[in-house]
């Protein structure tokens, strides 16, 4: 053992949860120890959100300039680009270097010890820690001793058993750092990662091609919404495979075989395969087993106030399971950091956006149509076509649309959906409503900036209100 340190709150795991969990614990004057095995920033700076938006920056105005190499309505003429694939995935790295670099900068103006090395589990306050010592050889193990423990350790890729990660086989952290682009992929899984980078990957000029279990892309979302970007895809000339397995790689690998729906198995041909089939939660091999936990398989069950099942011991982020994104684990790392200080606080928002980054882009926040019937509300929806809005056609983002959903009774807002080009935006202004208990007269009565696409927002309230005027 090589020392030990005495804290009060100690979070396992750097990534948007833990750190955003240290920041403010620090502000409150708790004193706090953060250990953190890889990078700062965890999966959402450095392999996750950032890194992919960055890419997808790249590849849209890498697409957008092809298109003016072409016929133009827009009157530019250029000559077709080219493609500096080393100097794009450098720029992307240095975005992450930057923020990464502005959260070690964070933590250390907050005075947060910030511990270096993977954290080993001993008992509910008590955790092991080991660094790389010289040469890559690990040092002694340092025991930090703690009054609170918050556990923040993410999550990681789920790999397909017959076909696991190496070689050809990629997961999205080798796919946001291509040395060379392949010129045929083929993406399992038509969820966030495989649409997101898909795109990138298509618009980049690869062959791409995804394989969906289910009987359409995005499952997650409600099929209303997904079809501009399905449109979208097949417009990119994207392939999809619905309601299609995957049997595992073809024996010449040169592809892999599938199995569509009533015909024959066949091979899909492809130089590299990204595996895009969900994560789950990083709750093994650092003994947190031995704590005993109540689980929700692989994922910490938490209650309304990210307390686990042992007293002193919260978890929060993707290691809690659904929905794993980072503005979530953010939100239940503020609300441990002040529950430790002595404050009272819940985690129970009425909505956590989400933002699926294809093009078009995809947003919700709160309740669809069928999630509100389900949940045995009398709910009505207003729906207006971005079509109908003057930005969106100075901005050439005219497919998609905008839908509120709310009670018949009182008007109160209890869900948004939109897709369309920049939508992504409106997430702000629809957990905000949400959160505020808006009704549709409050946004439909709100003065909205024009031209903006956010007018949409305010018609599609008015609408539900039977009261649109652009329409
Ligand atoms: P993580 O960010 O996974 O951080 C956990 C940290 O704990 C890691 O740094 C890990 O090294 C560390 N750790 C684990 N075990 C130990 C240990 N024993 N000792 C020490 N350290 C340990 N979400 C969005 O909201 N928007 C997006 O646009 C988005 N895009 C994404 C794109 C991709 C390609 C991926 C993969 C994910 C994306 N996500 C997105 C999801 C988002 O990254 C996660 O929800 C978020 O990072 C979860 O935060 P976390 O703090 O719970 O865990
Ligand atoms: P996902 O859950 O979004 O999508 C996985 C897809 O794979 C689903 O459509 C599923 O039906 C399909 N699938 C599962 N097994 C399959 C099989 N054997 N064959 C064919 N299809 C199969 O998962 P993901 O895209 O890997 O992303 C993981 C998580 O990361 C997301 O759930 C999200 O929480 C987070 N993420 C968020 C964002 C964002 O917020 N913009 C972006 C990327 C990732």
């Amino acid at each position: 053992m090589s020392g030990s340190v005495n804290t009060t709150l100690l979070i396992i795991g750097g990534g948007p949860g833990g750190y955003v969990a240290a920041i403010r614990a620090a502000q409150l004057g708790v004193p706090t120890v953060l250990v953190e095995g890889a990078s700062l920033g965890g999966t959402c700076l450095n392999i996750g959100c950032i890194p992919s938006k960055a890419l997808i920056h790249v590849a849209e105005q890498f697409h957008a300039l092809q298109a003016y190499a072409g016929d133009s309505p827009l009157g530019i003429r250029t000559r077709a680009p080219e493609l500096d694939l080393a100097r794009s995935v450098a720029w992307k790295d240095g975005i992450v270097k930057r923020l990464t670099g502005g959260v070690a900068t964070l933590l250390k103006r907050h005075k947060v010890t910030v511990i270096q090395g993977w954290a080993h589990i001993v008992d509910g306050k008590t955790v092991d820690v080991t660094s790389e010592g010289a040469k890559g050889k690990a040092g002694a193990p340092q025991r930090i001793r703690c009054e609170h423990m918050l556990l923040a350790t993410g999550s990681e890729p789920v790999a397909l058993p017959f076909m696991p990660f190496g070689g050809k086989v990629i997961s999205s952290t080798d796919a946001l750092s291509p040395r060379e682009l392949p010129k045929a992929l083929a993406i399992v899984g038509a969820g966030y990662i495989g649409l997101e980078l898909g795109v990138v990957y298509r618009k980049f000029g690869v062959k791409v091609d995804v394989v969906e279990a289910q009987d359409r892309i995005l499952p997650a979302y409600d099929a209303e919404l997904v079809k501009p970007v399905h449109a979208s895809l097949k417009a990119l000339g994207v392939g999809l495979h619905l309601q299609t397995q995957v049997l595992g790689l073809a024996e010449d690998g040169e592809g892999i075989r599938i199995q569509p729906p009533k015909s024959e198995e066949r091979v899909l041909a492809a130089d590299q395969v990204l595996v895009a089939v969900g994560r789950k939660p990083r709750s093994r091999g650092f003994g947190l087993s031995s704590l005993m936990l109540d689980m929700n398989g692989l994922a910490v069950r938490v209650d309304d106030r990210c307390r686990t099942s042992m007293n002193g011991v919260w978890a929060i982020g993707d290691l809690t399971g659904e929905p794993m994104l980072a503005h979530r684990a953010m939100a239940q790392g503020e609300c441990v950091a002040e529950q430790v200080a002595g404050q009272m606080r819940q985690f129970v928002p009425q909505a956590i956006p989400a933002v699926c980054f294809t093009d078009p882009e995809v947003v919700t926040a709160g309740l669809s149509p069928a999630q509100a019937e389900k949940a045995g509300m009398d709910a009505i929806e207003g729906v207006f076509p971005l079509a109908a809005n003057g930005r969106a056609m100075t901005l050439e983002s005219t497919d998609g649309f905008v839908r509120v959903v709310a009670r018949r009774d009182n008007h109160l807002i209890v869900g948004w959906q939109a897709v369309g080009r920049g939508v992504s935006e409106f997430a702000a202004a629809f957990a905000q409503s949400i959160e505020m208990g808006a009704r549709l007269e409050d946004v439909a009565h709100t003065i909205h900036a024009h031209p903006t696409q956010g007018e949409a927002i305010q018609e599609a309230a008015l609408r539900a209100l039977g009261e649109a005027i652009h329409i």
